[in-house]
């Protein structure tokens, strides 16, 4: 029997988009059966699928199917047919369209290593087999929304503006997911820890931010606070990555700090996102393009995908229990030796990207029977 109904838009976008979201959309219509919940999925045109169709990225229905749902699921956009950088309309524009419209301020990337995967980081074993964090990047502010100016051939100027209730917003955020996150290593709990990236011995927006930042820490107190400039941020990410928990940071070194953490992973393929605006609205997306170079082809790893929509269960539907589900049927997965051509052994057969989603749903039911949804 329906227990609810949750409307959920999915923008599969370009290239690989399309293939990887197939796949979360499979799971995903598995966990509302399995828990007798109705999701409503609905298809919208994004990036350059759109541009064909509409002559825009991201088209008005596109905006309103958001606007009229729970959560919005998206692929990737970018697409070689539309790459001159001289072009007044580009799919990439819908990205940004989409934060701004939708009022996304909070981008969330969390970053773990599957045990058997962690040959495929760059770093040592011992140093990156328990990285277990998550970025908190503010999003709608800072440099990249100040006022940029080109002037003439000699000069450029662009600003920095941050405010209080900005600042504010977005570390409340870090601090309730660390608080909520129980993070365990090997086994043993660990104690929740923000870690707040500044320049605060430079920048004037970095000392409101800090000040910021302590000031609403003083709410949480069972949540450590630590300080880091940004440049101190990216050696201690590589020397010791196991050590951060939550990473709070502006938008700009958020920028920075979570592309350098993506490769600590290994694959592009494996690292879902989430840009969460006020309350429960949320969009999802795997933090990789649109892979031309494998487009059509069946060979791209949904894995990130599928994390995105486990992502969506947990933050926007409030399905803990369920996105735990997914993510214990992806790791189990994993753990039986299946992948997919990016992360395979040279010598191992790769499963295809629709055989990978099989083998998660198969999983995840196999695994819930005794599972008590929400
Ligand atoms: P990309 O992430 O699309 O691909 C980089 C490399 O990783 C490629 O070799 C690709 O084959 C591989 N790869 C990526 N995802 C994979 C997956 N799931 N499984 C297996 N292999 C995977 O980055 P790019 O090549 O720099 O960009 C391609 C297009 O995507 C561009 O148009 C770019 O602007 C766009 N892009 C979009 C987003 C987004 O939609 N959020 C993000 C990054 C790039």
């Amino acid at each position: 029997m329906s227990k609810s109904g949750h409307q959920i838009a999915i923008l599969p976008g370009d290239g690989i988009g399309l293939e990887v979201t197939a796949e979360a959309e499979k799971v995903l219509r598995t966990v509302a059966e399995h828990c007798g919940d109705q999701f409503n999925l609905k298809h919208g045109l994004v990036g350059g699928v759109a541009m064909d169709a509409t002559g825009k990225a991201l088209p008005e229905a596109t905006l309103a199917l958001c606007r009229a749902s729970d959560a919005v699921l998206l692929g990737a956009v970018g697409s070689p047919k539309y790459d001159d950088p001289r072009a007044a309309v580009r799919p990439e524009q819908a990205l940004l369209g989409l934060r701004k419209e939708l009022r996304l301020f909070a981008n969330l990337r969390p970053v773990r290593l599957h045990p058997s995967l962690a040959e495929a980081s760059p770093l040592r074993t011992e140093l990156v087999r328990d990285i277990d964090l998550i970025i908190v990047r503010e999003l709608t502010g800072g440099i990249y929304f100040g006022a940029p100016r080109l002037e003439g051939s000699e000069r450029a100027v662009d600003t920095m503006v941050y405010t209080r209730a900005e600042v504010q917003r977005i570390t409340h955020v870090a601090f309730r997911i660390a608080g909520g996150r129980q993070r365990t290593l090997r086994g043993r709990p660990v104690p929740a820890k923000v870690t707040s990236v500044d320049k605060a011995n430079v920048l004037a927006c970095s000392r409101l931010w800090r000040l910021t930042v302590e000031a609403v820490a003083e709410e949480y107190p069972d949540v450590e606070l630590e300080h880091l400039l940004v440049d101190a941020a990216t050696m201690h990410l590589i020397k010791r990555p196991a050590d951060f928990d939550v990473i709070l940071t502006s938008n700009m070194f958020g920028d920075i700090l979570s592309d350098e953490t993506s490769v600590l992973a290994g694959s592009m393929g494996l690292l879902p996102s989430a840009s969460m605006a006020k309350g429960r609205f949320g969009l999802y997306e795997p933090i990789h393009g649109s892979a031309p170079d494998i487009a059509g082809r069946g060979i791209a790893n949904p894995l990130a995908a599928i994390l995105s929509a486990a992502m969506l269960l947990r933050h926007s539907l409030g399905m803990e229990a369920e996105a735990q589900a997914v993510e214990a049927a992806v790791a189990a997965v994993l753990d039986a030796g299946h992948r997919t051509a990016d992360i395979a052994a040279p010598d191992q057969p790769a499963v295809t990207t629709a055989r990978m989603g099989d083998l998660v749903v198969e999983a995840f039911t196999q695994d819930t029977t005794q599972m008590r949804c929400r």
